[in-house]
């Protein structure tokens, strides 16, 4: 059967939130309950880490100066050259994209072919591409104050204050986000166990989407199942 169209298809859940929101612990709670977590950011770090698949690409279009010893894309050379050559941001996107493309595709044949009833697509940038929130049927955002996201992060990371506020200020807007949520966790007084309680109460909801769009079109038709 083929699962992409199937009335038990999963719910594909996009998921977002700002630095230190609580989104990846959200998402390990999700993966926890038997969801498949696809990572945006992951993958699209992994195709230009040692051995991605978009090294070989990269190393015969821009040369060996490109790659570090261990294989990677060698990031400040490549800043360094985009700041002097605006067309290698292009000639280098043109390479990474598409394979991007492929890698996600490949995770969700996987997870449909998993049966899971939840794809969650853990993608910062939703809110910045209508493309993304094209291909899911409901959006869950994280959500806390711009204090707690300092908070959060500095204790995380050792950034400064001031570091992580530049960091917010380039991303989506709170507003942004809550404008194309159907769920929002608002992780700002909680707790941890709390947090977790959260997402665990999110199951009947999705459960109730997942009836609701059982038998339509999987909105990312990555074919192949
Ligand atoms: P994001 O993926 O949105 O950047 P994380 O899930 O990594 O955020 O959370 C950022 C940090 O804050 C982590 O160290 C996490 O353990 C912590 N954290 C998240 N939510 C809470 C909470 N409700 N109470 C205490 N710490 C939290």
């Amino acid at each position: 059967m083929n699962t992409a169209t199937s009335p038990d298809r999963p719910l594909l859940l996009g998921l977002t939130g700002g630095i230190g929101s609580g989104k990846s612990t959200v998402a390990s709670r999700l993966a926890a309950l038997g969801a498949a977590v696809i990572d945006a950011d992951a993958i699209a770090r992994s195709v230009t880490a040692p051995g991605g698949s978009a090294m070989p690409a990269i190393r015969a279009a821009f040369g060996d100066a490109f790659v570090t010893p261990e294989g990677a894309l060698d990031r400040d050379r490549m800043r360094q050259q985009v700041f002097s050559d605006p067309d290698a941001k292009q000639r280098l996107e043109a390479i990474v994209h598409p394979l991007v493309g492929e890698e996600t595709a490949r995770q969700t044949r996987a997870a449909l072919a998993r049966h899971v009833s939840v794809i969650v697509f853990d993608v910062p940038l939703l809110v910045e591409s209508k493309h993304w929130q094209a291909r899911v049927d409901r959006i869950l955002v994280v959500d806390c104050l711009p204090d707690t996201q300092v908070q959060r992060v500095m204790a995380r990371s050792g950034l400064t204050a001031d570091a992580v506020q530049r960091i917010i200020a380039v991303q989506a807007t709170r507003e942004q986000r809550l404008a194309i949520a159907d769920w929002v966790i608002d992780n700002d007084a909680l707790s941890l166990p709390e947090l977790i309680s959260q997402v665990d109460a999110l199951q009947a909801p999705l459960q109730q989407a997942r009836a609701a769009v059982a038998g339509s079109p999987l909105p990312y038709p990555v074919g192949g199942v």
